[in-house]
């Protein structure tokens, strides 16, 4: 008999899952909101691939008032957040709506937290240092990768080159509405990287030390066969609404997961990539997954065994440590065959900053203490040269 260790798990009050939900954005959020002014937080992407329009038009023809801010950047800078709410302060703004990929859904978090306190933003960094509350707050992402919108976490870069978290329970939202409809114009490396990101968020949660537990297991089990079972199809054909509804749906389950049983060493790696070589993130986990899959395998086998089983079905007869080191080859697999770049020299990454990235790293011990294996600055700098 197995005990249950003691765990809590949050997550968003509702998820809506909607093909062209967006179109009719106006109707959904009347049925469950009073608040009339809305602030769209957004970037010029989104509104140059045409998905804004539509949003505006079914938001104007349910009588909402909408500001939108579209300067959200990758990589998005204090700055950004403090536009953000000052334009949501003049507007009045009642409600937050995020649309885009995770900066814009992160930006979107924290300007509704920033509108309901007047906490500073340089006192929310960390976990559970947020003080107040919110405005309302709905996330709709047009990438199927990030899981932003069911997490309760933002991701700000601080001084020049610097990832820091804002990780507190008022940052998940009332609602985030998944329509994959959004998604079929992403272009395919955009596809691949947002895709793998998401492979990374599922299995970081299912080998995460500390705060693993039966429901985020689950989750990022299914998340992972939905988005194993669709990454190369969703790739080589971005209109394939099938694959792109799993993707969504595997990236929102393993967003899920991973907000309560957090990412590790993968993540803590990938985020000096995007901080000095503004390596998307998707991309700079996918370029660090091979690597720290075969670093943790001294601890994480029995679980990669279990994550071969989702991925390549139960194959009676191999033993644990063939089916551990067969997950890693079907991850390297997926990666090569989805077209993503696969090493750091291929992205702009030279070879003497290395050292840098392996010290960066260690300032992501937030992240680095839920890894099976340790990492010290030695190890960051060898999972570096691995994946050069
Ligand atoms: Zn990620």
């Amino acid at each position: 008999m197995s005990l249950l260790n003691t765990f809590i798990f949050r997550t968003v009050p509702t998820i809506a899952v909607e093909w062209a939900g967006a179109r009719r954005l106006g109707e959904i959020l009347s049925e469950s909101f009073a608040a009339r002014r809305v602030m769209l937080v957004t970037d010029m992407g989104v509104r140059h691939a045409g998905l804004l329009d539509p949003v505006l038009a079914s938001l104007d023809a349910s009588g909402f008032a909408v500001t939108v801010f579209d300067q959200v950047v990758a990589d998005p800078p204090e700055a950004i957040v403090h536009a953000c709410a000052e334009k949501a302060r003049a507007a009045g703004t009642e409600l937050v709506v995020g649309l885009g990929g995770g900066s814009s859904l992160d930006i979107a978090k924290l300007c509704a937290v920033l509108m309901g306190s007047d906490q500073p933003l340089a006192e929310m960094y960390g976990i559970g240092k947020v003080t107040g509350g919110r405005l309302p707050l709905v996330l709709i992402p047009t990438t199927a990768g990030t899981g932003s919108e069911v997490t309760n976490i933002s991701v700000i870069t601080t001084g020049e080159t610097t990832k820091m978290g804002v990780v507190s329970p008022q940052l998940y939202g009332d609602l985030a509405l998944l329509d994959a409809e959004l998604t079929l114009g992403l272009p395919v490396l955009h596809t691949a990287a947002t895709g793998i990101d998401a492979m990374v968020h599922a299995i970081e949660a299912y080998t995460s030390k500390f705060k693993k537990n039966p429901l985020s297991d689950t989750l990022a089990r299914e998340a992972l066969r939905l988005l194993g079972g669709n990454l190369i199809a969703a790739c080589q054909n971005g209109k394939d609404r099938a694959a792109r509804e799993a993707m969504l749906l595997g990236a929102a389950l393993a967003g899920q997961a991973f907000a309560n049983s957090p990412v590790a060493a993968v993540h803590a790696l990938a985020y000096p990539l995007g901080g000095h070589y503004h390596v998307p993130h998707g991309l700079s986990n996918a370029l660090m997954l091979g690597p720290v899959l075969r670093y943790n395998m001294a601890a994480a086998a029995p679980l990669y065994a279990e994550l071969s089983d989702v991925l390549l079905g139960p194959r009676p007869g191999r033993d644990e440590a063939v089916r551990s080191q067969e997950f890693v080859a079907e991850m390297e697999r997926l990666m090569n065959e989805s077209g993503a770049p696969r090493r750091l020299r291929d992205v702009g990454v030279t070879d003497n900053s290395l050292a840098m990235l392996a010290s960066d790293a260690m300032k992501q011990m937030r992240l680095l203490v839920n890894n099976p294996v340790e990492v010290t600055e030695a190890d960051a700098l060898a999972l570096y040269r691995e994946a050069f």
